[in-house]
């Protein structure tokens, strides 16, 4: 029952340290005052490009967000989701 107790507790940490670290947006090229290529803190290989698409700052900015936030969406997200879905699972078949 001790041993259940303490499993938990490291479970919720894990669960914090993991949301600290959130991915975001990182702007990594310029073109004057337009930010027209983004990465994802968490994926350097990621690129978000809003080259030659735009004329203002604020747009490419709205672009490289949304960019943003799709990639997000689809990579993290479903990360947290898999990860929560194979402990739920794991749950499951330790109580059988
Ligand atoms: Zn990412």
């Amino acid at each position: 029952m001790q041993f259940e107790i303490h499993r938990a507790g490291n479970g919720i940490g894990l669960w914090k340290t993991e949301g600290m670290k959130k991915p975001s947006l990182v702007i990594i090229k310029w073109q004057g005052r337009n930010p027209v290529v983004g990465t994802c803190s968490s994926c350097p290989q990621t690129r978000f490009s809003t080259e030659g698409k735009f004329g203002k700052p604020s747009e490419h900015e709205r672009e490289l967000r949304d960019l943003f936030n799709q990639h997000f969406r689809t990579v993290h997200m479903r990360e947290d989701a898999s990860q929560a879905a194979a402990r739920i699972v794991k749950e499951a078949t330790e109580n059988h």
